[in-house]
């Protein structure tokens, strides 16, 4: 990036991304922190937890034996497609003048991630549109849903409108994050359905996409508060722009009186397990978001006590660690996080360049000439459709 060669509205843009950058890192390595450390007590009941980590649980990263690193799992690699596809169609759009909407090509980044878990013996380029598809440590099959391989094996691209199946899994929730920093100029509205629709490519129930439309409606918010706003506001404020996007939508009621309970439990005196265990086990959508809220009020501004409340429990730990992590990271900022969750996590240079190319965009301005070797190496494929 030469800021000095960049016509004058893109050095703008680039300037006014710089403030951000912090917290879009935050966002997106915090992520991968509390999905790294719930991945190795996921299908762990709490009890199991305690007699192997002790009464207080799982609290430092438990790292692979051989490559000594703290392994995410497809949480992370699938937030990563998912910011991969965002900024493929952005240069897309910037190049071509295409109007498919954000979900679209985030559609053909997962079909690259669906690739990947074949495992790393198939590792390799594979012509796709994601130059992650090139990181040959993101070639892991590491318990990725069924839902969401089933959905992308089937070939049918699903929406808010197109259900494909009656899921309400997590796994649309639990990837959206970067939609909400992709989108951080766009209104509420906007972010929320885009939010929406790209969980829905997967999951088809209400309960899986509205709680993704919700996530990323915070962390839009989160990054542009930049330090200056609590969490109870931001969730009063996606709850306003849930419950008229979704008025006539079942199970709206449902979903908003879990995020009341999460809210309710994070001021009350009871244990973090208990009141986790009041919530639910994380597995849906629904439960999953209300837990990482419920983690991210009652710890708020504490990164690590955060992650560690929210991957303590007997349902689905990776997952509630990656959108607590998210949450958290998006209102503390990258620098304020503690450095042993930095240090030994996998490829974190890739996610901090994601975060990067999340904050900045497009690089490339075909009106003024100005290119970027390194944006275009990664974002303007072969066959560009
Ligand atoms: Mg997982």
């Amino acid at each position: 990036m030469d800021k000095e060669r960049m016509p004058q509205e893109l050095r703008s843009r680039v300037e006014r991304s710089e403030k951000l950058q912090e917290r879009i890192r935050g966002c997106l390595m915090g992520g991968a922190m509390g999905d790294a450390l719930g991945y190795p007590v996921e299908f762990m009941q709490i009890d199991k937890i305690h007699s192997r980590y002790g009464e207080a649980g799982i609290t430092e990263y438990e790292k692979d034996p051989v490559s000594k690193q703290a392994l995410f799992s497809d949480d992370t690699q699938m937030s990563l497609f998912t910011a991969n596809g965002l900024l493929y169609g952005q240069t897309v759009s910037v190049l071509k003048g295409n109007a498919e909407p954000p979900r679209y090509y985030v559609y053909l980044a997962y079909l690259d991630w669906l690739e990947t878990q074949r495992g790393s013996e198939h590792g390799g380029s594979i012509g796709g549109i994601s130059w992650l598809s090139d990181i040959k440590d993101l070639w892991n099959c590491r318990a990725p849903g069924a839902t969401c391989l089933d959905a992308l094996y089937s070939g049918e691209r699903g929406s808010t409108e197109n259900r494909i199946n009656h899921s309400k899994g997590c796994g649309g929730v639990m990837r959206v994050a970067p939609v909400g920093l992709f989108l951080r100029d766009q209104d509420d509205m906007a972010v929320a359905t885009e939010g929406a629709e790209v969980a829905a490519l997967t999951h088809s129930h209400s309960l899986g996409f509205m709680p993704a439309a919700f996530l990323a409606h915070v962390i839009k918010n989160a990054v542009n508060g930049n330090g200056q706003v609590k969490l109870n506001d931001l969730v009063d404020r996606a709850k306003e722009t849930i419950e008229v996007l979704f008025a006539q939508r079942k199970h709206l009621e449902v979903f908003i009186s879990l995020i009341d309970k999460a809210v309710a439990l994070a001021g009350n005196d009871a244990s973090d397990e208990e009141n986790i265990a009041a919530i639910g086990a994380g597995w849906c959508g629904d439960e999953a978001l209300a837990i990482s809220l419920y983690a991210a009020l009652r710890h708020e501004g504490d990164f690590s006590s955060a992650i560690i409340a929210a991957v303590n429990h007997s349902g689905d730990s990776d997952s509630t660690g990656a959108i607590t992590g998210n949450i958290v990271g998006a209102m503390v900022g990258y620098d304020a996080i503690e450095e042993k969750w930095k240090e030994d996590l996998e490829i974190k240079e890739t996610i901090l360049e994601m975060a990067d190319d999340l904050c900045f965009g497009c690089l490339i301005d075909p009106e003024s000439g100005y290119d970027d070797e390194e944006w275009r190496r990664k974002y303007v494929r072969e066959g560009m459709r």
